[in-house]
């Protein structure tokens, strides 16, 4: 029989493995996150806590532990070589990875995957374990790794976030949660740590869905906002002038008023265009978010004629220069004004 929500939040507080935490995967966001999470974990109980991280590069994992260190000394950080290990010493575990292929081989795999380590556990331990994946991945692929997680007895939400790099290191970020109430409530305080809003959108996979369908809206604006920069330049309009009407009209959106591709366009901003197009979200990641849209939408019958051709030209993107496949994706404006100029 499952325990109850009441029960688990028992057994959550009870046992040594309760005082620990494992972060897998520290990349870009992942390290801002670990960081956040587990200083504001310090902070509450510093004489318990105890973190655990991973990565499938190993320098990644030895990086954070010594920086987490040299903040905060005397602090308990280990370094888990596999994320079975991780999952044996926590009864939280956040993973934070690429995508899907990933999140299945942190999972699954046998021997040194999470699920093969969690069915090596009693009972009770399985059963309160909590797993938090903020991947932005399949989310099939997340429902059915949520269901093999449920059959040990353990929860799990799917929680992607909103906001970046600069929304990780500053701790804004928004996750979009999908999984049981139960779930939800247990992943909540941890997720507060990291994040500011935290949006419940409904049972496994929902958050993920919440998630695809934000970034095929992005995506898709990114480029209209290019396409419309460029055109009005080329009709002698100044770009600061251009974006201060889209700004204040009814074209208005986050891709022409924070994230404009052109320098000088928002001259009290800092969008990625005026570093080089770097430090934003690479435009590899949101071909594979508009992949993960299609794919869906495909399986769903629900038609994406915006969405596709959005696709193919962020492909182009990466195809045409090849540099531009980890600048920000609103690079894609010097992917036109190239197609312009080759005219
Ligand atoms: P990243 O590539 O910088 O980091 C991923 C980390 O996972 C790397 O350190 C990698 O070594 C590690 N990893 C890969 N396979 C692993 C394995 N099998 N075991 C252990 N570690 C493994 O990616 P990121 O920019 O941090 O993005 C992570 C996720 O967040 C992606 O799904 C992305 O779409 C999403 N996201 C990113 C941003 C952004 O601005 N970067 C914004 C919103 C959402």
């Amino acid at each position: 029989m499952r325990p109850s929500f009441r029960c688990l939040q028992v057994l959550h507080s009870a046992s040594p493995r309760a005082k620990s935490v494992s972060f897998i995967g520290l990349g870009h966001m992942g390290r801002e996150m670990a960081f956040n999470l587990f200083s504001k974990q310090l902070a509450l109980e510093p004489e318990t806590s105890r973190f655990v991280v991973c990565d499938a590069i190993p320098e990644a994992a030895q990086a954070f532990q010594r920086n987490f260190e040299i903040h905060f000394p005397g602090s308990k950080i280990t370094i888990a070589k596999t994320p079975a290990e991780a999952a044996l010493a926590s009864q939280t575990v956040i993973t934070m990875l690429p995508s899907s292929p990933h999140v299945q081989q942190v999972y699954t795999q046998p021997d040194s995957g999470i699920l093969p380590a969690l069915r090596t556990l009693s009972e009770e331990q399985a059963e309160d374990s909590l797993f938090i994946d903020s991947t932005t991945l399949d989310v099939r692929v997340a429902q059915d790794v949520a269901e093999l997680v449920a059959r040990t007895g353990g929860q799990m939400v799917d929680a992607p976030v909103s906001g970046g790099v600069v929304g990780a290191k500053a701790g804004t970020l928004s996750f979009l949660v999908g999984g049981t109430e139960e779930a939800y409530h247990l992943a909540s305080p941890l997720l507060a740590r990291m994040g500011q809003r935290i949006i419940h959108c409904g049972p496994s996979g929902s958050g993920l869905a919440a998630k695809i369908c934000n970034n095929l809206v992005l995506g898709i604006q990114q480029i209209a906002i290019s396409e419309a920069m460029l055109l009005g330049q080329g009709l002698g309009l100044d770009p600061a002038v251009l974006a201060g009407v889209v700004n204040s009209s009814t074209g208005n959106c986050w891709a022409s008023n924070t994230n404009n591709p052109v320098p000088g366009a928002l001259p009290e901003k800092s969008p990625p265009c005026e570093r080089d197009y770097e430090g934003g979200f690479a435009t590899a990641l949101m071909l594979k978010d508009l992949g993960l849209a299609s794919s869906i939408a495909k399986a769903r019958n629900s038609p994406l004629p915006l969405g596709e051709v959005a696709e193919k030209i962020y492909a182009q993107v990466i195809d045409s220069n090849e540099s531009l496949i980890r600048k920000d994706f609103s690079s894609v404006y010097l992917h036109l004004r190239d197609q312009m100029e080759r005219r």
